[in-house]
């Protein structure tokens, strides 16, 4: 028989999969609340001033394409550790801090996983309930078993803090936790800078392994306050894997432009572990793309493509924000006996709207607004035509 006879279809990916449904609709007025993209006010994912500007600069002193180093474009991984630790930093003064070009943050995530995996072979993964949906599949696919920790609290739509600390004070010496530095992914719900206070002591007394995932820099209270958590980690001495990615705050979902950064405990340390990191790259796809990280870079390191880009990053965070608002509001008028207010603590490109699955599903067969069958929907994905419609459609569902 074939070679593949055996092969099972695998279930289609979600969120991909209501992209497909929704792309099928026919009716002029549907919306995609699906997605975990930004769009405009348009509508349009947009192309950035900053990212067309650094595009015309290097068309203009072309090069040829050699191979990048294994660890990607220098300049691009110092750029994304001043991002993320602050340009005066003493762990990177100290040489502490090591970073790889990587595929996006899956690609960091990615990275980060297959090195752990043969640092920590018997350790377990823990992740927020819920997380990304990819967070699991990625790091049992790198040979990890995955937990849960407990997070999101359902009855006020917040985190269920204490929760939170019970799981992680459970989890045996040298667990690896996956945080949410920013703009939490499905649920927007971040904790306070007090309650991370409160995660890095346990972090540090259960000598766990923080991973830090940072998607969203930038788009919940801005550049450096998004990396608090990080810097608060460095500071108090915790060593950690950080994946970010510039998918979303540049716009270059498609470029895959993210990085892995480990903060350790000495130079001779990161030296150590920069060589078996790329011996992970090397194994894998031997070094990373040149023009989205080229592009990051200028920006990163021009000073005024950095203020042009750390302003347009500012423009689709306010939009959010007023996308947020104006949700509130609208859903004050026509749905005065539920009270929405939460959806203004939430910070990033989602909300848990507290819709259920069948509302959901009465959202896309009745209205064509397509949204996760867990409530989440992309409030970036709102804009002054569609926010009416919405609020009107989920007013009804609510009745
Ligand atoms: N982590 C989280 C929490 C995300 O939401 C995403 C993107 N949706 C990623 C990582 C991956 O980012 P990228 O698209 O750059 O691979």
């Amino acid at each position: 028989s074939s070679l593949f006879a055996s092969v099972e279809l695998a279930p289609r990916d979600p969120i991909l999969g209501l992209n497909e449904q929704f792309k099928a609709d026919t009716r002029s007025n549907k919306v995609n609340l699906g997605v975990g993209v930004y769009y405009d006010d348009e509508g349009r994912i947009p192309l950035l001033e900053s990212v067309r500007k650094a595009e015309t600069a290097l068309l203009a002193d072309a090069a040829a394409r050699s191979y990048l180093p294994i660890e990607g474009i220098g300049s691009y991984n110092q750029g994304a550790q001043k991002l993320l630790l602050g340009a005066d930093a003493p762990q990177i003064a100290e040489g502490r801090v090591l970073t790889v070009q990587a595929l996006g943050g899956t690609g960091a995530l990615k990275i980060g996983a297959d090195f752990l995996r043969s640092l920590l072979p018997q350790a377990r993964v823990a992740i927020s309930n819920p997380s990304w949906e990819n967070h699991r599949a990625l790091f049992e696919r790198a040979g990890f078993p995955v937990e849960t920790y407990a997070y999101y609290d359902a009855e006020t739509h917040g985190l269920d803090f204490e929760g939170m600390k019970d799981s992680l004070n459970a989890l045996p010496e040298q667990s690896i936790v996956v945080l949410h530095a920013c703009c939490h992914n499905p649920t927007g719900v971040d904790p306070t800078l007090a309650q991370w206070q409160e995660i890095a002591s346990i972090v540090k007394a259960r000598n766990l392994v923080p991973f830090l995932d940072i998607a969203y820099q930038g788009f919940g209270d801005g550049l450096a306050q998004d990396a608090a958590v990080v810097r608060l980690f460095a500071n108090a001495n915790i060593s950690m894997l950080i994946s970010s990615s510039f998918s979303k705050s540049f716009s270059l979902y498609g470029e895959r432009v993210g990085a892995l950064t480990l903060v350790t405990a000495s130079a001779d340390e990161a030296t150590r572990v920069l060589s078996q990191v790329k011996r992970v790259i090397r194994t894998n796809y031997s070094n990373p793309p040149i023009h989205g990280g080229s592009v990051v870079s200028r920006v990163l390191n021009n000073p005024e493509l950095f203020q042009l880009w750390e302003d347009e990053l500012g423009g689709m965070r306010d939009r959010i924000r007023e996308m947020r608002h104006q949700l509130v509001e609208k859903l004050r008028d026509r749905a005065p006996d539920h009270d929405f207010s939460f959806v203004l603590t939430q910070r990033g490109m989602f909300s848990y709207s507290g819709l259920n699955a069948e509302q959901v599903e009465q959202l896309r067969a009745e209205h064509g607004i397509y949204a996760v069958s867990s409530g989440r929907i992309c409030v970036a994905a709102l804009n002054s035509g569609n926010i009416d419609y919405v609020a009107s459609a989920i007013a009804t569902v609510l009745k």
